[in-house]
């Protein structure tokens, strides 16, 4: 079986598979990609031919319309690929709608390159579903022993707290556009909470295409031109980067919150003014990605996208291969 690092590299644009002559989640525009899911840092305009499932292509097309790609080949989940010598597989990662591992076979030797991933369900997207290989390459953007995620159900349940106590405020909820917001959606509802949920004009787009893609997320409704008085006890989601903005102003005195993993530290809630900080992550914490790795059995694990120390002496001190890996152009505050 030749090495891994024998036909699997890190390049200017990103890692590439030599024989089947592609990158994965390339940074830089290639003439041959395959994309693991439509986030911005891996998911980007530009290149000639495109492999991704479906709901990736159909996501990067909603973001980058005409410049999405070239052409833009959709996979079925599980599907088998031939490029080149290689043989390909997309395989849920249970990130985001579409999020893929791809499982690459060459010359006898299995490589799973996980993407971003998380184990806990998630309503909206299937789940991760663990694949045993030689060489896994994993992320680990919360890859400490601190980050250990709450249950969804105790955050949403935080969330529907101050709305009963507040019922002259509303509830302002940071969540990012692709896939955090949905799955808030998709918990709330789960949670019986059944009123209609007012969205900020970013989130939209991508919600409205979940929806049509089947997923189901109750009504949500365009927060802009809302009178103040009828938001006064209601949910309203906004991206981050506009919980301080003009748009927010004229909400009844919002309860700021804000969805992300990273609310797990508290000086990263208390620095953008966040009084109801609620841990919801769509990435493995760090007990999943442990668990992770004894599934997947690899003997050798490469660690990217994040803290990658602490992941690599704890392969290593269970007898694995492992080491970090330089990728750079990726963006840990998308989560
Ligand atoms: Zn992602
Ligand atoms: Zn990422």
């Amino acid at each position: 079986m030749p090495r891994p690092e024998s036909w699997l590299r890190v390049t200017p644009a990103g890692l590439y598979c030599e024989p089947g002559d592609f990158h994965i989640d390339p940074t830089l525009p290639v003439p041959r990609a395959v994309i693991t899911h439509g986030h911005g840092d891996h998911a980007r305009p530009g290149n000639e031919h495109v492999l991704a499932t479906r709901e990736t292509i159909a996501i990067m097309r909603q973001r980058y319309g005409e410049l999405a790609g070239g052409n833009m080949q959709p996979a079925s989940y599980c599907e088998r690929v031939a490029l080149d010598g290689v043989s390909l597989r997309l395989v849920p990662a249970g990130h985001v709608l579409g999020s893929a591992q791809l499982v690459i076979e060459y010359k006898g030797s299995r490589v799973v390159v996980s993407g971003d991933y998380k184990r806990r369900l998630d309503p909206t997207c299937p789940p991760f579903e663990p694949q045993r290989c030689d060489l896994f390459i994993t992320e680990a953007t919360f890859g400490l022993p601190v980050f250990r995620h709450p249950p969804d159900r105790h955050e949403i349940g935080k969330l529907l707290h101050s709305l009963r106590l507040y019922p002259e405020r509303c509830q302002l909820v940071g969540v990012y556009a692709l896939g955090k917001c949905q799955r808030v959606l998709a918990l709330l509802r789960g949670a019986g909470y059944d009123e209609p949920v007012y969205l900020h004009g970013a989130l939209l787009g991508l919600t409205e295409l979940y929806q049509r893609l089947g997923v189901d997320l109750g009504p949500a409704l365009p927060g802009t031109g809302v009178a103040r008085d009828d938001l006064k006890g209601k949910i309203v989601l906004a991206p981050p980067g506009a919980l301080a903005d003009r748009w927010t102003r004229r909400l009844p005195d919002p309860v700021i919150a804000l969805a992300s993993g990273w609310m797990r530290v508290k000086q990263r809630a208390k620095a953008r003014g966040v009084e109801l900080p609620l841990v919801i992550s769509d990435h493995a914490d760090w007990d999943e990605l442990t668990t992770t790795l004894d599934e997947v059995g690899a003997p050798e694990v490469w660690v990217t996208h994040g803290r990658e120390e602490a992941l690599v002496h704890y392969a290593t001190q269970q007898g694995r291969q492992a080491r970090a890996l330089a990728l750079t152009g990726f963006d840990e505050e998308e989560e």
